[in-house]
């Protein structure tokens, strides 16, 4: 039986059109060239059907809503596909895949996200590759995770980070093999994609409070202390190198995250290099971190880190179980498996 696919628009640049303000999502679009390619009839193909979002949005716009929303499309029409692939603009796509990866327990289907750099209606474009090839992979392989599919490389989505505003080949996962290549023939890593699921679960994400501080030369903590409220449940630290951060000389980080600690903020320690680990403790100048009770994030990528946290907040554990879970290997997002 010919394999049936989902594909859920949500915006971004491959669906757009220009206006006099810019690039904007057009209604209708999408599902015009894609019902003219389905009427070719074409063997290789998939049947599909596409499910367009009220709202298309830039997805610069992007929030725990949205996120909240395609995941429940999923769920909803999972026993009637054999696979979804969700159309999303690049600027927060490797967020929106991280989400979907943790939300989504025990997938054994495959989702893959995609979009453009340059849209669709544009002669000259990425759009119809990255569309084509990731509605192939969806029906003609079997990659039940969450995974992020742009310039002929499948990434897994919680590894995945945006690199570049304009090349073609805007993503990449520095921390992890791409799971798959499509040259003249589309070629996997069966070794590195995991095992399916058994049952699909979906944890919705709570509207938790997060935040993202970036350390840079001559930080003045002070600056940050009005987000440091007990409303404030975790914090991604984008540390230098191995996780460091400066040296206090004057109290006022050590002030800062004594009350992040009363506060029950779960502080988590990435790093702010392309590749690599953030392991804190391993330079003296990490050590206020660690009295501070701070987990480290080692290879997950910020995008990963951030969506780690929404998902165990809204699983309601506690802050140990938390801290712990942080430096777990969940859903790939962290070591080598
Ligand atoms: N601003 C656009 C978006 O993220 C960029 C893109 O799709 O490439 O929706």
């Amino acid at each position: 039986m010919s394999k049936k696919v989902c594909v859920i628009h949500t915006g971004g640049t491959i669906g757009m059109l220009d206006t006099k303000f810019g690039y904007k999502p057009k209604k209708g679009f999408i599902k015009k060239v894609l019902t003219e390619i389905k009427k070719l009839n074409l063997s290789d193909m998939p049947d599909f059907d596409v499910l367009e979002h009220d709202v298309l949005l830039d997805s610069t716009n992007m929030s725990v809503n949205e996120w909240n929303m395609i995941a429940e499309n999923i769920v909803d029409s999972y026993d009637r596909y054999d696979g979804f692939v969700i159309l999303h603009g690049t600027d927060t796509m490797a967020y929106t895949a991280s989400a979907l990866s943790f939300m989504l327990e025990g997938l054994s289907k495959p989702v893959i996200l995609t979009g453009s750099q340059i849209p669709l209606y544009l002669i000259r474009n990425d759009a119809r590759d990255n569309l084509i090839t990731s509605l192939l992979i969806t029906s003609n392989y079997n990659v039940p995770e969450v995974t992020l599919f742009f310039n002929n490389k499948l990434y897994r989505g919680n590894r995945a980070k945006k690199i570049s505003s304009d090349d073609l080949s805007a993503f990449d996962s520095p921390n992890f093999p791409p799971l798959g290549v499509a040259g003249v023939n589309i070629v996997l890593n069966e070794n590195l994609i995991r095992n399916p699921g058994e049952e699909l679960r979906l944890v919705k994400f709570n509207k938790n409070k997060i935040a993202v501080l970036k350390i840079f030369p001559g930080i003045q903590y002070e600056l940050f202390e009005s987000i440091i409220t007990p409303d404030l449940k975790g914090l991604v630290i984008e540390a230098y190198g191995t996780g460091n951060i400066p040296d206090d000389s004057d109290g006022k980080l050590a002030k800062a995250l004594r009350k992040l600690e009363e506060n029950g903020t779960v502080i988590v320690v990435c790093t702010q290099c392309y590749k690599g680990s953030a392991i804190v403790g391993q330079y003296a100048s990490s050590k206020e971190l660690i009295n501070a009770g701070a987990v480290s994030g080692y290879d997950m990528t910020v995008e990963a880190a951030v969506t780690k946290l929404y998902y165990l907040f809204s699983m309601d554990y506690d802050q140990d179980t938390i801290k712990r879970m942080m430096g777990t290997d969940l859903r790939g997002e962290l070591g080598l498996s």
